[in-house]
């Protein structure tokens, strides 16, 4: 298959040569100039213009930075230069409203379009391991669904256009809830004199075992090897993390949904990522 690929990026940029290891001719674009000599070196052919990757492609796939940069790239770049029909799979990670009105625009013009961000980080890009959730109608899945398959382990059709980054950030939304949760818990513990690995030991098999203690422990030396065993580098940057928060509100405020931990979360991850937005999102333990 003949596959556009627009923002070749940290993320992009993986499963981008993920494509092209499944056998797919992938017509690269990105506005970095390191970026795509990336892309070049893992198999993609570059081109200089979203316009022109688009030529002939049977799908186009981007992966960029936020809602805006998506809807001119798709309204200005994509559509009418792409062939009709092609389907256009949008990975980034958008306000819910920015994507259901792309996705609108894309089918009274003719292309099927799914909304489809992801769970997993740059690791995950890399290895062809990550979770995508998908929105649009059944046969613009259908069509999208063998495309994610090359690039993740889990593809899950959440429903209508827009449900796919409806679940991505109700998802981490939680996630910084009980990333949060988990640390607090640990810092009370050592205050009550309990050792962290007593602790996990305990609550990890317990009713407040949850994913941010077993497999992403913020502390130091304890449970798997995470992060925060790398003095905090790599991971979910804080800044992605506040990225997320951000359009959680906004889709909060907008569908009337009450989220006072999701707004204290925020909140604190704001307040944080002032110095600290590289750092992986469980680093806010050192603030608790
Ligand atoms: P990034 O900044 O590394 O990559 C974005 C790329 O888009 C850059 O290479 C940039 O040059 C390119 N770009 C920007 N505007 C463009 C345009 N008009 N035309 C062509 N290219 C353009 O970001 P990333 O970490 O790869 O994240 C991409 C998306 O994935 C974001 O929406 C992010 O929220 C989401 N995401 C990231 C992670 C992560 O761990 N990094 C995890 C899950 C989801």
């Amino acid at each position: 298959m003949k596959i556009a690929f627009i923002g070749l990026g940290n993320m992009g940029g993986g499963m981008a040569a993920n494509l092209v290891k499944a056998g797919h001719e992938v017509r690269a674009f990105d506005l970095s100039e390191a970026a795509i000599a990336a892309a070049k070196e893992h198999g993609c052919a570059t081109f200089a213009s979203a316009a022109e990757a688009c030529e002939g492609a049977d799908a186009v796939v981007s992966m960029l930075p936020n809602g805006a940069i998506v809807k001119s790239v798709i309204t200005g770049d994509v559509i009418g230069k792409a062939p009709k029909g092609a389907v256009l799979l949008d990975c980034s990670t958008i306000d819910v409203a920015t994507a259901r009105e792309v996705s609108l625009f894309s089918q009274s013009a003719g292309y099927d379009m799914v909304d489809a961000p992801v769970s997993g980080g740059i690791a995950a890009a890399n290895a062809g391991t990550l979770t995508f959730m998908v929105g649009g109608t059944e046969k613009a899945f259908k069509r999208a669904e063998e495309i994610l398959k090359c690039m993740g382990k889990a593809v899950i059709h959440a429903g209508q256009a827009g449900n796919g980054q409806a679940a991505k950030i109700c998802n981490n939304m939680l996630l910084a809830i009980h990333m949060i949760g988990t640390c607090e818990a640990f810092q009370m513990a050592g205050k009550l004199g309990l050792d962290p690995q007593t602790f996990f030991d305990i609550s990890s098999v317990s009713s407040g075992q949850c994913w941010s203690m077993t497999s992403y422990c913020p502390v130091p030396g304890v449970g798997p090897t995470t992060p925060a065993d790398n003095q905090y580098q790599g991971g979910f940057a804080t800044a992605l993390m506040l990225k997320d928060l951000r359009l959680a509100m906004e889709a909060a405020k907008a569908s009337g949904a009450a989220t006072p931990l999701g707004s204290h979360a925020r909140e604190l991850y704001e307040a944080f990522a002032v110095d600290n937005g590289a750092l992986d999102f469980s680093a806010i333990i050192k603030t608790l």
